[in-house]
């Protein structure tokens, strides 16, 4: 039998539900790219982009995934043979470190595991033994997508200005901006990068490269970059075609306009932050209940270590896989799959998933996942404590 018939949910950490309202926005022909409509959209656009991450800061578009952002935020101020200090807590900054491996960066890894945040006493430890500053610039992410921990910017971003460190701080928020409190002037970060397709609720294309003055003063000392990857043009552009080096993003613009209307001007920031803290509690919830009898378990222990965007779950032998399995083909819920906590070729990758929780989901989302996985469980004989929805749905009843 299969009961799937209906609207599927993707329940990946991204790309996140696209709202039919900005799908609708993006379903329209092409635009005149030299003036009007797609000009206007864009000058309002960047104002809301810099609310979005609480920063006077300047912000420049790229046509690219978060990949094109981490290359950006990277070329624009460092070269070769800089030393950069990469700060992992999962996956995804030493990803961003491998892209600055291969364009001749030397990576200084700092590594505190897959299942815990980023500690500031071991990062003031290194950069002191750091005495001539060779550390040019200091990587680390808000959420790691793949371990789910969420990390203190602001504590870190203390530690480097208060040992008034040379080093650029950039902060990757792709899987947090929109869904986590983030305040790039007050927490000291100098270069932040973002993507459109989680919390903004936008198909994967376009990216965000954050750049404050720290940034700037550093580009200024490179003697070049890559035409298309630089930022000047882009931040100082007097045509419009310069903002984008090239063809606007035209239906991603007009889909983040209606985004950032949803966000910012309708739900509002504040609380589409509290919107994600509720939501993400209550997915907790429902897995400690699973998990007080049976080996199910959230990957990352402390809550104020936890993402409020994505969870990462950790089953006995092979039991995600089933259920993966299970929710996609009989229930129409996809879940993630766990990703950098086992090689994908090995049999341990199927003992972790992931539950993402971004951007536009509200109760019948969340409950309708967590109901599906409750189902799984029962339909796999998977062992697991009871009452898992009862918990969730408390956390929605009574906050
Ligand atoms: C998704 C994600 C990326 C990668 O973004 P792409 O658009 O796939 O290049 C990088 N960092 C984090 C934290 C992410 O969640």
């Amino acid at each position: 039998m299969s009961l799937h018939y209906g609207q599927k949910l993707l329940s990946i950490p991204g790309p996140s539900v696209i709202p039919d309202r900005v799908l609708n926005a993006m379903h329209r022909n092409n635009p005149n790219i030299y003036e009007g409509e797609l000009v206007d959209i864009v000058s309002g656009i960047i104002p809301d982009l810099k609310h979005l991450a609480k920063t006077d800061s300047d912000v420049a578009i790229y046509i690219s995934n978060g990949h094109g952002a981490w290359e950006a935020a990277l070329t624009n101020v460092l070269s070769k043979g800089d030393k950069v200090l990469v700060l992992g807590t999962g996956l995804f900054a030493q990803r961003w470190g491998k892209l600055g491996k291969s364009l001749g960066l030397i990576i200084d890894l700092l590594d505190f595991g897959k299942q815990s945040s980023v500690d500031p006493a071991q990062i003031t430890e290194h950069l002191l033994a750091d005495k001539n500053h060779q550390i040019k610039a200091i990587l680390m992410v808000q959420t790691d997508t793949a371990s789910s921990v969420r990390n203190d910017v602001d504590a870190v971003g203390r530690v480097i200005k208060s040992m008034a460190h040379p080093a650029l701080f950039m902060v990757d928020c792709i899987a947090s901006l929109g869904t986590e409190k983030f305040l790039m002037d007050d927490w000291n970060v100098d270069i932040m990068v973002a993507a459109s397709q989680k919390g903004l609720m936008l198909p994967a294309g376009i990216s965000f490269v954050y750049i404050n003055n720290r940034a700037k003063a550093a580009r200024e000392r490179k003697e070049s970059v890559s035409s298309y990857w630089d930022w000047k043009p882009r931040l100082e552009a007097s045509r419009f075609s310069e903002l984008f080096c090239g063809t606007a993003p035209t239906h991603h613009l007009f889909g983040l306009r209606e985004a950032l209307n949803i966000i910012l001007h309708e739900e509002g920031l504040e609380a589409v932050w509290a919107r994600h803290q509720v939501f993400a509690r209550c997915v907790w919830a429902a897995v400690e209940a699973w998990g007080s009898s049976g080996r199910m378990y959230l990957n990352i222990e402390d809550p104020e270590k936890r993402s409020c965007a994505v969870t990462a779950i950790s089953t006995a032998s092979g039991d995600a896989g089933y259920l993966r399995k299970w929710t996609e083909d009989v229930a129409g819920v996809t879940l993630g799959v766990g990703l950098g906590m086992a090689s994908p070729n090995s049999p341990e990758y199927e003992n972790f998933f992931r539950i993402g929780h971004m951007g536009h989901v509200n109760v019948p989302m969340v409950m309708g996942t967590l109901g599906a996985i409750d189902a799984g469980l029962k339909a796999n004989n998977i062992d697991h404590g009871p009452n898992g929805l009862a918990a969730a749905s408390a956390v929605i009843a009574h906050g």
